[in-house]
């Protein structure tokens, strides 16, 4: 695929706006812009791969160690109870970025999940998950 049309790769090179908690050379996280809960957060390589099956053992190595480091800021600063971790390969799948990312969403005791996409209620909101996160 062509890097410049994959919206991740656009987040990953600038060209587009995300809501991001951490960056380093091969892995950026942010802000699910549809949020199944508050402080949903994509994990991503910074190398274009469609599928798990197709990313390089460093950056599988670095971005399930930063998903990790998520999972502990989310369980500490968000906070929550809990959190999913899932990733989605193939449009069968319900991949619908075609760019390799884990989804880290945080869970709350006796609060199930609709597994659906919500909103913010605004962008400060965002900010205010952001600023909790960012790390
Ligand atoms: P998947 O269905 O596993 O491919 O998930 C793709 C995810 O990317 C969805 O949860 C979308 O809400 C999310 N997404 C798509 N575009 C953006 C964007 N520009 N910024 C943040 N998240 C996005
Ligand atoms: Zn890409």
């Amino acid at each position: 695929m062509d890097d410049t049309k994959c919206v991740f790769c656009k987040i990953i090179a600038g060209l587009i706006p995300a809501t991001k908690i951490y960056e380093d050379e091969r892995t950026i996280a942010f802000l699910d812009i549809a949020p199944f809960e508050r402080g949903h957060v994509l994990v991503v390589p910074k190398a274009h791969a469609r599928m798990l099956t197709d990313l390089p053992e460093e950056d599988l190595q670095a971005v399930i160690r930063v998903t990790q480091n998520v999972g502990e800021r989310l369980l500490r600063q968000l906070p929550c109870d809990g959190f999913n971790v899932f990733q989605n390969n193939g449009a069968c799948a319900s991949q619908t970025v075609p760019h390799v990312h884990f989804h880290v969403v945080p869970r709350h005791e006796g609060k199930p999940l609709n597994w659906t996409p919500g909103s913010y209620a605004s962008p400060d909101e965002a900010k205010t998950i952001q600023a909790k996160l960012r790390f």
